[in-house]
């Protein structure tokens, strides 16, 4: 029995544990997941606002070379590769500076002492498109070369002039130079670093030494980009089909570019503003401009972000979390939640399996007592039985001719029969007890008078059988409201208790006392001394079927129903009755009772 009760609430327990760990283990899967699609929503979104940025200035480079071809245009503008600086700031005003070079490397415009910045763009730049010193740069080139774009009279022109380069077109692989160390790294990085399997901690934008007619190469128009002195310099340029041995080109105000751009991260869409920040890094990661305006980070460590290209180098559309905690709050959450589910499941089983084990334990107990019970009621009936029979027996074939004989076999059978009697109408009792059909007919009557009257009827029994009983009567009578047979049944019990658990002690002392606290009542306490109570057992002794000393053991007999139905029956007149071990040795039990108030007496 005790194996199914352990079996089953294992049958409950480990599964329930592995579903607890299944469950934690998704919750922890689908927190991964989430924020894996989090950073790739949020990738998206950088993504494509970096791609408007590029956009910008592939505009911004159409722009130039619609503005350089308006310029040629214009049938007056003869001297154009010499003026080209002075008209192009005028009309177009993104320019800092406009020059003009052959492909050859000679610099026709602009003339270096006109203005401060045509000498200082000189300066730096001069050797550059003169083709007379490489320099490390960012570049990207529309590959829209003169056979798509160039009027098929030019294309003549345009090979003769291609600048002695038989090779084929560069390509930027070719001037591959070392990667930069990127200024930001965002923190989804390392995830992402595993998907695609590069470092991530190098710009994806590289930089590369080339000459400007390396750069140009056959194409029609492209941006290049340079750091010089760690302030990025951004050219366009642009040749026209009209004259492919010129190349126009403008270089790009830092200032201006800024302002442009500011627009491109107040495209964000508005139900993205109440999660992220957006922010637009230059190259030394300082935010040129920011959504939702005052916004404040690290702007070195952004949730995600994008390079915008060789255009700008090392420029970033970042990402920022309003509340990076929110994901791990509502995960802890999560957990939490689950812990304390998956915790008041396992408490549930526990104690449901405790208290199956525990019923269990009690039902096994009761089903031993029952059995107990059934061999100690039969072997109770036999002797007495037995002992009657026999008696009976011997004076029916008249072979018992002394009269003390026949008198003491008499009394033999007499007491057995009441022995019988009392042993059926307890066992009667409990189980009308058990079917709550007990009834009692309470009077008002002399509880000392009662319990004399019982040890009387009960004396020559015990006498007969060498106890001496030691009886002290109050003088007033003590008055209650009684059931008179079963407040007797109460007394013959404990009489008989203090008889059979004796041990030779044959001293039995009734006692009848009223006690005025904690309120009035009348106590009858039966003694003997005996060996008393066994330790522990104190309480057990009043629960059906329990025995103290068991009939094998001790060698008395009896039912385990005795005091169940003395504290029954006390209990039912409103007292009860308990136990207390003797000082000196023996027991002593105690009826107690309330008395009948005295308006009532
Ligand atoms: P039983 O028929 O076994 O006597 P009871 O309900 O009357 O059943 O008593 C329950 C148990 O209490 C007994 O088996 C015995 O162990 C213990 N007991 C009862 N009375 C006494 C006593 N006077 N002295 C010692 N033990 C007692």
């Amino acid at each position: 029995m005790k194996k199914i009760a352990l079996f089953f609430v294992l049958a409950v327990f480990v599964p329930s544990l592995a579903l607890a760990w299944l469950a934690v283990r998704s919750l922890r899967d689908q927190q991964l997941i989430l924020e894996r699609q989090q950073s790739l929503l949020y990738q998206g979104v950088a993504d494509s606002l970096a791609k408007e940025a590029d956009d910008f200035l592939t505009e911004q480079q159409h722009e130039f070379g619609r503005q350089v071809e308006a310029m040629l245009a214009d049938r007056k503008a003869h001297d154009l590769p010499i003026t080209f600086d002075d008209r192009l700031r005028t009309n177009w005003f993104p320019a800092q500076v406009g020059f003009v070079v052959t492909v050859k490397g000679d610099i026709l415009s602009c003339v270096p002492n006109c203005t401060p910045a045509a000498q200082a763009f000189y300066t730096d730049n001069g050797k550059f498109l003169g083709n007379r010193e490489s320099a490390e740069v960012y570049w990207n080139s529309t590959k829209n070369t003169a056979n798509n774009s160039i009027p098929n009279n030019s294309i003549a022109v345009n090979s003769s002039f291609s600048n002695g380069y038989n090779e084929p077109p560069l390509t930027k692989s070719y001037f591959a130079g070392k990667q930069k160390m990127r200024n930001v790294v965002p923190q989804q990085q390392p995830v992402l670093s595993q998907q695609i399997n590069e470092p991530q901690n190098y710009s994806k934008v590289e930089s590369s030494e080339a000459e400007f007619r390396q750069l140009v190469g056959d194409s029609n128009e492209g941006m290049v980009a340079r750091f010089l002195e760690n302030k990025l310099n951004l050219l366009l340029w642009y040749r026209s089909p009209r004259d492919t041995n010129l190349i126009f080109g403008a270089q790009i105000s830092l200032a201006h570019l800024k302002e442009s751009l500011k627009p491109v991260v107040q495209t964000l869409e508005p139900a993205l503003r109440e999660d992220i920040a957006v922010a637009l890094l230059d190259d030394a990661a300082k935010p040129v401009a920011v959504v939702p305006a005052g916004f404040q980070s690290n702007w070195k460590h952004p949730f995600v972000a994008t390079e915008i290209g060789e255009a700008l180098p090392h420029w970033e559309l970042a990402v920022y979390l309003l509340n990076p905690a929110k994901l791990a709050e509502s995960a802890r959450t999560l957990k939490f939640t689950l812990g304390l589910l998956i915790a008041l499941l396992l408490l549930a089983i526990s104690v449901g399996g405790w208290l199956i084990v525990a019923d269990l334990n009690r039902q096994l107990t009761l089903a031993r007592q029952k059995t107990d019970f059934v061999s100690n009621v039969s072997h109770e009936l036999k002797t007495p039985l037995t002992s009657i029979r026999m008696f009976s027996e011997l004076l029916a074939e008249g072979r018992v001719l002394e009269p003390e004989k026949r008198q003491s076999y008499l009394h033999i059978i007499t007491a057995e029969a009441s022995r019988l009697s009392r042993l059926i109408n307890n066992v009667l009792d409990f189980s009308r007890m058990e079917r709550g059909e007990k009834k009692y007919s309470f009077q008002k009557c002399g509880l000392a008078g009662l319990v004399r009257e019982t040890v009387e009827t009960y004396r020559p029994h015990l006498e007969a059988n060498g106890f001496r009983i030691q009886a002290a009567w109050p003088d007033a009578e003590i008055m209650v409201n009684a059931d008179r047979d079963a407040l007797a049944q109460v007394v013959v019990n404990l009489l008989s208790n203090a008889e059979k658990y004796s041990n030779g002690q044959k001293e039995i002392t009734v006692q009848i006392e009223q006690l005025r606290e904690p309120l009035p009542y009348a106590e009858v306490r039966v003694k003997d001394r005996g060996p008393g109570v066994p330790r522990g057992c104190e309480e057990k002794i009043f629960e059906q079927f329990y025995r103290a000393h068991d009939s094998l053991g001790s060698g008395i007999q009896g039912s385990g129903l005795g005091l169940t139905l003395a504290r029954q029956i006390a209990r039912a007149h409103g007292g009860d009755v308990t136990y207390r071990a003797q000082e000196g040795g023996g027991s002593c039990f105690m009826i107690r009772l309330p008395l009948v108030k005295p308006q009532s007496q």
